[in-house]
Formats: structure tokens, sequence, C-alpha cells
């Protein structure tokens, strides 16, 4: 069914892959088995400061590494651990990994902002602020080094649940970040609400700067619009030089994508934020300290 690749690259699916019952039953009981078969991980990609052109913090990225079908990509089976009622346990498992490598990190002398993914589940269940700060502590971890990304769509959706969440999760000191931003239907009036410090504009946008006057325009826009209300702007899915150039011309504050550095295992992060940036693309030291 699955090639491996090997390296960062995902197996390559059939197109229906989990469509057919049987598929779906057994896809069900591995993803169910995987977390204690230890075939979970968390993949770390860097965002780097576009003032200082240092890393920031590293978003965690979460990998299922399948002993038949190779890595499965966290798009494909994200949805399937909602639909059967797992995501609860995955996300958990992504909180108390994320801590615990933060402080393993603080140990090697290695000080960032970790950030999260956070699924519509675990935003609309009771506890979620309450366990991270168990987790928190028991690592001995400061609140302020989590960050906690949550798409667009779903933090516009202005139910109690999710409202008394964000209300949480910003009373205990975790930052909050709208993921995805200008793929959703966001109220401008919400949003000045929402207890978010940072907005993370959507790939297709940044993909688009060079060739796209709407693009350009758009992000430009939401630049502003996020220093208007007092947040940090972010662009992902930066791949090109070129595209670095206009978003520091914007005044974006973080950048993020394949152009500085793929997601990575921590090991490799380690090495990478210690300077062996040998593996990829890009090199600081020349490419924006500019010598
Ligand atoms: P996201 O949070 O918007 O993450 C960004 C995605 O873009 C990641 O894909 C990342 O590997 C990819 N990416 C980063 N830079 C570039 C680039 O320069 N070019 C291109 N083409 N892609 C880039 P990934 O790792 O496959 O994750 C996909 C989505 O899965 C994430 O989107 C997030 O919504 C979800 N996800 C990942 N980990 C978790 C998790 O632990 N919990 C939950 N609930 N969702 C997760
Ligand atoms: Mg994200
Ligand atoms: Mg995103
Ligand atoms: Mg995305």
């Amino acid at each position: 069914v699955a090639k491996r690749n090997g390296g960062n690259s995902f197996a390559v699916f059939e197109p229906h892959m989990g469509s057919d019952a049987s598929e779906q039953l057994e896809l069900q009981s591995d993803l169910r088995n995987a977390i204690q078969r230890q075939q979970m991980s968390l993949h770390y990609q860097p965002k780097i400061d576009g003032e200082r052109g240092s890393i920031i913090g590293v978003e965690a990225l979460l990998r299922w590494t399948h002993p038949e079908r190779g890595m499965i990509a966290p798009d494909i089976f994200i949805p399937l651990a909602e639909r059967f009622g797992i995501i609860i346990n995955l996300g958990n498992w992504v909180i108390e990994e994320a801590c615990r490598q933060l402080a393993e990190w603080r140990g090697m002398g290695l000080q960032m902002r970790v950030a999260i993914n956070l699924s519509v589940h675990q935003l609309r269940e009771s506890g979620l602020a309450e366990r991270i700060t168990q987790t928190l502590q028991r690592h001995n971890v400061q609140a302020s080094q989590l960050l906690c990304e949550i798409t667009e769509s779903v933090a516009m959706e202005d139910t109690q649940a999710t409202q008394r969440t964000f209300e949480e999760l910003r009373d205990i000191g975790v930052y909050l970040s709208i993921d995805d931003f200008g793929t959703g239907y966001s109220s401008l009036n919400y949003l000045r609400q929402l207890p978010a410090q940072q907005l993370k504009i959507d790939r297709s946008f940044i993909r688009d700067l060079e060739t796209e006057e709407d693009a350009r325009a758009v992000v430009h826009a939401v630049v502003h619009l996020a220093h208007a209300l007092g947040l940090r702007v972010v662009a992902e899915g930066v791949e090109t030089a070129a595209q670095r150039d206009i978003l520091l011309n914007m005044h974006c504050d973080e950048l993020q994508g394949y152009f500085y550095a793929k997601p990575m295992p921590a090991d490799r992060l380690l090495a990478w934020a210690k300077g062996d940036k040998q593996d990829d693309q890009a090199d600081f030291s020349t490419s924006i300290l500019g010598g």
C-alpha cells in the first residue's frame, strides 16, 4: 500500500486509503495502539525572528511511524483520530511530550518557546488548561514557554466551551496563536477580543507573494492589522529568499518554512540550533545577517 521514501518524507498512499471499511477498522485499531507502541513522535520546525535572524522557537508537529505503512502525515491521521474519538489521548500525549522536551532542552542549554497544535475537540473539553498547568509544573517549565496554535476557523467558533478554554489558557499564562489566518472568516470584532498574542498567515498567501499582487496586498494588510491589535505576526511556508525579503520589508515578526528548515526530530533540532545547519538549505550567517 505504501512506499517508504526515507528521510523526512511521508508514505505514499492510494487515493482512497482509509475509505474502505476493513481498512478503516484496521487503521483505527493501529491508531489506538500507536502511543503505547511508541510509534508517535514530535518533529520540530524552527521559527525565525525577523529582526535578529535567529531561532526564536519551534513548532511541534506530530508524526506517526506505522510499522508497515511508514510515516503517515498528520493531515491523514488527525482527522481519523478525531472521528474515532482518540484525539484527546493523542493531544494529551503531545502536551506531555512537548513539556518533557522543553525541560530536556533547557538542561542542555537551549531555551525556547515550543508551539503545539490543538484540535477543536481539546478546546471543547473542560480541563485542558488544568492539564497543561499540571504538565508544565511536573516538568518545571514556565507557562510562557508554551504556545498553543489554534486554526482560525476553530478560534472563531464562538461557543461557551471554547470561549471558556481560551480564557483559562490566557489565565494560566500560555500564549495563543491563530493558525492558518486568512483561510477562515474572522469577525474583526471577535478577533479584537480573543486573548491571542500571535497571528500566523496561511501558507497559501506566502506561496503567491512573488507572483500575485493580491497576495502581497493581503499579507501587507494582515501585518498591519496584527500590529494594530498588538499581535505578533508569523509567516508560515516561507520557501524562497525572495519571499523572505518581501516579508522582512513588510516587518513580519517571525518566519517559518522550508527555506530555513523542515520539521526535524529533536536531536537534529538541537544540532541545528547550535549552528550545524548543513542538512538544510539556509545558512543564517550569510542569508540573514548578511555576512
Ligand atoms: P499547520 O499547523 O498549519 O502546520 C504547518 C504545516 O506546513 C506542517 O505540515 C509543516 O510541515 C508544513 N510546512 C512548513 N513549512 C513549509 C513549507 O515551507 N512548505 C510547505 N509546502 N509546507 C510547509 P504537517 O506537519 O504535515 O502538519 C499538517 C497539519 O496537521 C498542521 O498544519 C496541523 O494543523 C496538523 N497537526 C500537526 N501536528 C498536530 C498535533 O500535534 N495536533 C493537532 N491537533 N494537529 C496537528
Ligand atoms: Mg500550526
Ligand atoms: Mg498553519
Ligand atoms: Mg496550515
